[in-house]
């Protein structure tokens, strides 16, 4: 990577407290190039955990266009991508089940839309769909399947009741500057729903550097639950529920292992596959149990009344 397109300046201060000191924390791989690795640092101050330095936005967009980047592809090519296009089919019924019972059937802005399945899955329910892609190529599947994509949410005509950031925010390089800007077009009793990976769960835990979430450098940003409480109530948003992205835990110790794996002898292979088993089920049985210990954790927020 070229040197200056790299974020290097000391003054990236911590997003969640603002404190300018950090100590080194691991150097974790670009899964698709395991040769080219990144480091991850913690805030000496809070222990916010976040990848430093780091691609700008204009560099960052090359590490989206390797071929095997699941989220944005429309047909698989492997079993991996074949049960992670299954997964999601049971996912956004989930998640759309999970909003219809919080509030009455209106309009939504997904954030971060990628290929565009879940506003499908809510605009064929009766929603009125709203999406957002700054990626062209899962951009330009979406609007195949005739979802109406905004260039900017300034583009909103009026507020909209629900906005959904489905493992949108890890991946941004100004999360405060956006969520100010989305909050601007969220109605007084709309929800603004955030995903993202949960780096204190036990599937991170024991696959370390290669866990699938700390993906870099595509995602920024590591939040622990309590991060992210203090950075939506910093912007004026109270969380009413937590909840847990079931299937998750599978899915990342699923392509964790295939990563830890890859180039190792048989028995050190069937020794990974028992590891991401017991990884994935230990982290299945503890999201059930408190949602803040699930892979990845949905945060649901109202805008606190002034
Ligand atoms: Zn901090």
């Amino acid at each position: 990577m070229k040197q200056e397109n790299i974020q290097h300046h000391a003054e990236l201060l911590c997003l969640i407290c603002q404190s300018p000191q950090k100590d080194h924390h691991m150097e974790v791989p670009n899964r698709f190039k395991p040769e080219e690795t990144f480091t991850l640092v913690r805030c000496s101050h809070c222990g916010f955990v976040f990848l430093y330095p780091r691609p700008d936005e204009k560099e960052i967009e090359n590490y989206y266009e390797d071929e095997d980047y699941q989220p944005h592809q429309k047909d698989p090519k492997s079993l991996s991508e074949y049960i992670y296009q299954k997964v999601r089919v049971w996912n956004n019924s989930y998640k759309r089940r999970l909003i219809e019972n919080l509030i009455s059937k209106s309009s939504i802005l997904d954030y971060g839309c990628g290929t565009g399945e879940f506003l499908l899955e809510m605009q064929h329910a009766g929603w009125v769909t709203y999406g957002f892609e700054p990626a062209v190529k899962a951009k330009t599947v979406a609007q195949q399947y005739g979802l109406r994509l905004l260039k900017s949410p300034e583009d909103l005509k009026t507020p909209v009741d629900v906005m959904t950031l489905w493992h949108v925010l890890e991946h941004v390089h100004q999360p405060i500057s956006l969520l100010n800007q989305l909050k601007e077009y969220l109605s007084a009793d709309g929800l603004l729903i955030i995903a993202v990976p949960n780096p204190r769960s036990v599937d991170s835990r024991m696959f370390g550097k290669n866990w699938v979430a700390y993906d870099a450098p595509r995602h920024l940003y590591h939040f622990r639950p309590k991060d992210i409480d203090s950075l939506l109530h910093s912007l004026g948003f109270k969380i009413i529920e937590y909840k847990g992205l079931y299937f998750d835990p599978w899915y990342n110790a699923l392509l964790s292992g295939t990563f830890e794996s890859h180039n190792e002898p048989l028995m050190k292979k069937i020794f990974i596959i028992l590891k991401g088993f017991a990884a994935a089920s230990l982290a299945f049985g503890e999201g059930l149990v408190s949602s803040k210990k699930s892979s990845s954790v949905i945060y649901i927020a109202k805008k606190e009344k002034l």
